[in-house]
């Protein structure tokens, strides 16, 4: 333990960000970096507990009291041994995780928890810049071959890992990068992009090869597949929830992913395909008030959008702890995002009932309702009522639907493969095994779990990824993420 008085020296600080109002006039990541000093100051906080519930509060098992000890030491070289035993991926984690492992924190019974995700960051940046991250080649050749269908942070992680073992492996993406959500959902204020392309780099260096604009079961014949030991599905979770009221089909509603991805394109110069979305000078409604929706308003408010308002169906979350959330909240539950603090409206418990449009088919309006919430004896919301007279026009030129996502595309590559899937519409597989209803074909991630977390997606790859080692090897040399629980 790096300093035994730490937690009671020292309050939780977070590194400072540049003005709401200048971080709106580009599409830049805008958290500064902590001191050597403060970051000492913050590592310190952590409490070494006895049971460090840290490491159970995150899907990756990271070992996070013995990389706070490294960073109070200052040894990198060692924090980020250990950082990197159980994550891939820290650069991405510690930029878009929202940290169960700081609601697991100990010190958050009182005190604001250890500022893990930003030491998280600072071991990984330091890394890099240190030389510290080098290609992990496997000189020991196993001879199998597996193929990986997405990439994704669950296609990455587990394309990373069974390359790590020995074996050769391909990742098919249909788009013309790489990278899945990280690429073309998350925005580049909230994950630069070249943090993607450097991560790519090290994998290619590392021998793992990529093929872009390859859409298996349309422009790849799901047959090629025939030609691996192994496969592991890892499309993702990319039907998204549509809102079936009058006026859906007006010009000016769309999925928030339709706009997001444009966006990512356009920062990226991809080239994009579809007609162009654009939120300058319009009044912007998002509906949705999960990661998606607060991703439209952040990208909204850099086109210069009129105004920018946010809906939930759900009330307003409790900021207290309550019998129904005994643990404390923060910061899960606190849902004020950068985003919104770079102007926007929230309502929640309100329902849109129809869009309204002008003669030429565009979006003029919606026809909005305040909801009423009835609680259980927990003070859970189950059911509501319209709101009697709050029926009301919100004027509105652009929509954005972000209502979470159904489960995977079925056509083409599901279907043709013959994947069995879950009542819900996602691939039957267990959380423990990842293997489908064909032995050799394994799943992780969003595809399999439903739309989740970046954390979680690099937990299942690797996770999948050792069941396929086992499959192919009867034993596998992969590190379980069990063995730090
Ligand atoms: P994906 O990231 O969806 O990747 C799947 C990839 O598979 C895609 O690139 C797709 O093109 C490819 N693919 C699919 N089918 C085929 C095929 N047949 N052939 C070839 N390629 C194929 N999580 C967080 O933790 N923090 C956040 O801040 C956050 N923000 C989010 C913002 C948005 C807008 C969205 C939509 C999600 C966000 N999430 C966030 C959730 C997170 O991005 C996902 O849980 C995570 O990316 C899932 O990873 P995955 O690898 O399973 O799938």
């Amino acid at each position: 333990m790096g300093k035994p008085t730490g937690f009671l020296e020292f309050e939780r600080a977070v590194p400072q960000k540049d003005a709401a109002a200048d971080r709106k006039q580009n599409y830049q990541e805008f958290v500064h970096s902590f001191s050597d000093e403060q970051l000492n100051n913050q590592a310190a906080r952590c409490m070494n507990c006895g049971i460090p519930f840290c490491h159970s509060g995150c899907p990756l098992g990271n070992v996070i009291p013995e990389f706070n000890d490294a960073v109070y030491d200052g040894n990198w070289e060692e924090a980020y041994a250990i950082l990197s035993s159980t994550n891939n991926f820290p650069e991405f984690t510690g930029r878009i995780c929202p940290a169960p492992c700081e609601s697991a924190c100990v010190l958050g019974i009182n005190k604001n928890p250890v500022a893990i995700e930003e030491i998280e960051k600072h071991i990984i940046e330091i890394a890099f810049k240190k030389g510290f991250v080098q290609p992990n080649k496997s000189y020991l050749k196993t001879g199998k071959r597996v193929a990986v269908v997405g990439s994704g942070p669950a296609g990455l992680a587990a394309a990373a890992q069974l390359n790590k073992a020995g074996h050769d492996v391909v990742v098919y993406e249909r788009d013309d990068k790489v990278g899945g959500l990280l690429r073309y959902g998350i925005p580049d204020f909230k994950l630069d992009k070249s943090v993607i392309d450097r991560r790519i780099e090290v994998m290619e260096q590392s021998g793992v090869e990529f093929r872009t604009n390859s859409e298996v079961g349309k422009n790849v014949p799901t047959e090629e597949l025939d030609s691996y030991d192994a496969i592991v599905l890892a499309g993702g979770s990319t039907i998204p929830r549509n809102l079936n009221i009058p006026g859906r089909e007006l010009k000016g509603v769309h999925y928030a992913m339709e706009f997001l991805k444009q966006q990512n394109k356009r920062v990226g110069n991809s080239a994009i395909e579809t007609e162009e979305i654009h939120a300058k000078d319009k009044n912007v409604l998002v509906i949705g008030g999960g990661d998606t929706g607060s991703d439209c308003v952040g990208t909204s408010n850099r086109h210069g959008a009129k105004s920018v308002t946010q809906f939930e169906l759900m009330p307003t979350p409790p900021t207290a702890r309550t019998e129904a959330m005994p643990w404390p909240s923060y910061p899960m539950l606190l849902k004020t995002t950068t985003s919104h603090e770079e102007g926007c409206q929230r309502h929640w418990s309100i329902s849109t009932k129809e869009f309204l449009g002008d003669a030429d088919g565009n979006l003029r309006a919606a026809r909005v309702v305040d909801l009423e919430w009835e609680t259980d004896a927990l003070g859970r919301p189950v059911s509501f009522k319209e709101v009697e007279g709050s029926e009301r026009e919100l004027p509105c030129e652009l929509v954005t639907l972000a209502m979470g996502f159904l489960h995977p595309q079925h056509e083409g590559l599901l279907q043709q493969l013959g994947i069995k899937l879950t009542d819900r519409g996602n691939i039957d597989a267990t959380e423990t095994e990842f293997q489908t209803n064909k032995a050799n074909v394994f799943t992780a991630g969003d595809m399999r779990r439903g739309q989740s977390l970046v954390v979680w997606a690099i937990s299942e790859g690797r996770e999948c990824a050792r069941k396929v080692d086992e499959y192919l090897m009867g034993t596998s040399v992969l590190e379980s993420k069990e063995a730090v629980m």
